[in-house]
């Protein structure tokens, strides 16, 4: 059975350039409610851990860097079906190929500054939320 959680992280250009309160109005309009939500700054050794998942591929050096690069806000989400229906919401992860009205179509810079970030599993989503939420930062 999938799960009701999912995790996400508006990510530093997207906060940049004003995107939170939009991006944020799409999660809320596609009925995803926020269980948990925080604005900060990783550290360089903070984003290694993070992607460690990432770690053989070709641009996880320059992911690291991105991610480094600025404020980002991280949430918990909470749906029935959580991680399917948000990474139809967020769109490809090449924003010129997403889809129409998805967030990345409208909100991301490029493939690397694809504005947010989305759990592929449950079994990240939980990794991921317990990453920057303790239980009782969760509602
Ligand atoms: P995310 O994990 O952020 O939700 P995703 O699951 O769609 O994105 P992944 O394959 O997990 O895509 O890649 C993680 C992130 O690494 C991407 O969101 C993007 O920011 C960056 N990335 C992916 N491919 C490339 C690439 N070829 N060059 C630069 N950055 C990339
Ligand atoms: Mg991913």
């Amino acid at each position: 059975m999938s799960g009701n959680i999912t995790f996400t992280i508006i990510k530093p250009f997207a906060v940049s350039d004003g995107h939170i309160g939009p991006i944020l109005n799409k999660i809320h309009t596609a009925g995803f409610k926020i269980s948990a939500m925080r604005m900060l700054w990783l550290t360089q050794g903070e984003a290694e851990r993070f992607y460690e998942v990432h770690k053989e591929r070709p641009f996880y050096s320059d992911l690291v860097e991105f991610m480094t690069s600025g404020p980002i806000v991280v949430a918990v989400l909470k749906k029935e079906n959580a991680v399917a229906d948000y990474r139809k919401l967020i769109g490809a992860t090449d924003p010129e190929k997403a889809e129409e009205g998805t967030i990345r179509k409208e909100f991301a810079r490029s493939l690397r500054e694809n504005a947010v970030h989305g759990s592929d599993s449950d079994e990240n989503a939980a990794f991921e939320g317990s990453f920057f939420f303790s239980g009782l930062q969760r509602f």
